[in-house]
């Protein structure tokens, strides 16, 4: 799509939009915002513009003002409405708020993962914390309870000033097997088909997003798996009732297994075996999606390894204190280092998912963006999202890629279609950094603010290293 507009449609449009009505009665009164002489990605995957001006209207962005070859745009083009706040963002770059398509909020307090986290005031500190990393879509595929569907509305409306909300109602595992038993008052177990499609049913009446099933033993974890008797039930009662299905998989032949059955999405990459071209023949021509989660089996041990970047401002505001003595002592450390035959597993893990992503990429495979971010605590909320655009670039897609598959991708592969790019029309969900992630996707972790529906809801100021509180 050509979004280079000329300077009088560029006044128009301002105004246009301004007549249009939102329909927040706020953003009605607040004056257009221009994010002026800022570096585009828009989330198309095209190389980056240079000097653009970006008009926000209320809650949407409604006009981009950029040459299209880099040059800067002429002066006389650049007429944003009389009241219009002007912020002058030289240098920085401007991108769609990233969106996760694998995550779960409220579960992880602390170092503890479980149920009785669920509150609203866990969800919301959560939220907050995707914020202020960038991520302004948040997908809770699963294990969700009433207090999710307490904060959706208001995380949609914007209300809560922090990342939107979506997911996947509680979700479905099997007898004795995957979600472990003390997720039990956040899943369904059902033993026979029809009791499944009953639950899914039930699921139903709640209006979920989206629906998940455990189907594998965890890597070994547990003696057995779902009967494909149970998941086939479910997917087709799914489908029934208009819900897409998520699956948690691991091993090629149950990925197999679920998309010749009809699954939309798989929660995690392939983790086993190479994927054959079978395989990615038939997800490609059923146009189900992939979420590789690559940083999933990383976080397992790359704590214990003391990278470079653990003492850094970017990753301690991640950790509630609990977590960062945990990180910081030697116990936990010791134990995962010592356990060799695990970490060698977790790394081969990671190399065969990250092999798979780039195969499944180039063949033309919808690839979503997730982290299961949030799902046990050494998934950290925000941090882990940053941490995938590099995994992802180290798997061999180019900066430009990863980000489209955050963006633009993460957004399909949630069929929503006012987010996810940079365009007028689309709403004003942005990460601004400093640099140009583009030519290093570090850049992204150089935060400057982020804007969720035309309001700056989070800045820098989040990583500056906070002064110790005074013992009372
Ligand atoms: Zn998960």
């Amino acid at each position: 799509m050509n979004i280079r507009i000329p300077a009088l449609s560029f006044a128009i449009l301002g105004l246009v939009a301004l007549t249009l009505a939102p329909r927040c009665a706020k953003a009605v009164h607040s004056p257009p915002i221009m994010l002026r002489d800022v570096r585009v990605i828009d989330g198309n995957g095209g190389p980056p513009r240079e000097h653009a001006d970006i008009l926000i209207t209320g809650s949407r962005i409604t006009a981009i003002n950029a040459e299209p070859d880099g040059q800067p745009a002429s002066s006389a083009a650049i007429k944003p409405p009389p009241n219009t706040t002007i912020i002058k963002l030289t240098g920085k770059t401007v991108l769609p708020g990233l969106i996760s398509n694998h995550s779960h909020v409220g579960l992880v307090k602390g170092t503890t993962a479980s149920g009785n986290n669920i509150t609203r005031a866990n969800i919301l500190r959560q939220l907050k914390q995707y914020t202020a990393y960038g991520v302004t879509t948040v997908t809770s595929l699963g294990l969700n309870l009433k207090p999710f569907y307490d904060v959706q509305p208001q995380a949609h409306s914007g209300a809560t000033r922090t990342a939107d909300l979506f997911g996947a109602d509680k979700g479905f595992g099997a007898a004795n097997s995957a979600p472990p038993s003390s997720l039990d008052i956040q899943v369904y177990r059902p033993s026979t088909p029809e009791e499944a499609r009953s639950q899914v049913r039930e699921t139903a009446q709640r209006h979920p997003d989206l629906l998940k099933i455990w189907v594998d033993d965890m890597h070994g974890r547990f003696a057995t798996k779902m009967n494909p008797e149970l998941y086939k039930a479910v997917i087709d009662e799914a489908h029934a009732n208009g819900l897409r299905v998520a699956a948690h998989v691991y091993y090629l032949d149950d990925a197999r297994q679920l998309v010749g059955n009809g699954v939309d999405i798989l929660a995690h990459g392939v983790r086993d075996k190479a994927v054959d071209s079978d395989f990615t023949q038939s997800i490609k021509s059923r146009g189900a999606w992939y979420i590789p989660t690559l940083g999933l089996d990383e976080s397992f041990y790359i704590y214990a390894e003391h990278p470079e970047w653990l003492q850094q401002p970017f990753f301690r505001r991640s950790l509630q204190p609990s977590l960062a003595a945990q990180l910081s002592g030697t116990a936990w450390r010791t134990r995962i280092l010592a356990d060799t035959k695990t970490l060698a597993s977790e790394k081969q893990a990671l190399a065969t998912n990250m092999k798979n992503v780039k195969a499944l990429f180039d063949a033309g495979v919808n690839i979503g963006f997730g982290t299961d971010s949030g799902g046990t605590p050494l998934r950290i909320a925000g941090f882990a999202e940053h941490r995938e655009l590099k995994l992802l670039t180290d798997a061999g897609l180019t900066p430009l890629q990863a980000i489209q598959t955050a963006t633009k991708n993460a957004a399909a592969l949630l069929h929503l279609d006012d987010r996810g790019i940079i365009a007028p029309g689309k709403l004003a969900d942005l990460l601004v950094v400093d640099g140009d992630p583009s030519k290093d996707i570090s850049a992204v972790d150089n935060i400057d603010s982020v804007w969720r529906r035309g309001r700056k809801v989070a800045d820098a100021r989040w990583f500056k290293p906070r002064r110790a509180k005074k013992p009372a």
